[in-house]
């Protein structure tokens, strides 16, 4: 079981769920928040997070993979009304060497240009 911090105060990402950091909102319910990305790598570049204070990927387990689902069927929810039905990329990047900036989890989701793979 991972330690339960349900809200860091020195967290940017929740301080975005508190409201004390302005953020560009798309979605909300009692499980998650989600917000247009500051600096978009894409037409469409919005980030999924979950309310309570998970530090990344790697903090999942099952007193929290709950909230991962919940996550993911809102993305899917999204992906449907805003038409992403082109294509759209989830990005968690975990940790210092796959550019994890912010330590709290979050879902980038991206769409509206063709993409490349392998990333970079
Ligand atoms: P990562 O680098 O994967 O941890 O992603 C963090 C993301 O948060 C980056 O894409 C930033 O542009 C974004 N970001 C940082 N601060 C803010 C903010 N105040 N509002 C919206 N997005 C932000
Ligand atoms: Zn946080």
């Amino acid at each position: 079981m991972s330690d339960i911090v349900k809200h860091d105060p020195d967290c940017l990402f929740c301080k975005i769920v508190s409201g004390e950091i302005p953020s560009s909102k798309v979605y909300e319910d009692e499980v998650c928040y989600a917000f247009k990305d500051i600096d978009p790598q894409a037409p469409v570049h919005f980030l999924v997070i979950p309310k309570e204070h998970i530090q990344s990927c790697a903090a999942v387990d099952g007193s929290n993979s709950a909230v991962v689902g919940h996550i993911f069927e809102v993305i899917a929810k999204l992906a449907a009304e805003l038409d992403l039905g082109d294509g759209f990329r989830v990005v968690s990047n975990v940790g210092r060497q796959a550019g994890q900036s912010v330590p709290h989890l979050h879902f980038h989701v991206l769409s509206g240009r063709d993409m490349t793979w392998p990333p970079g």
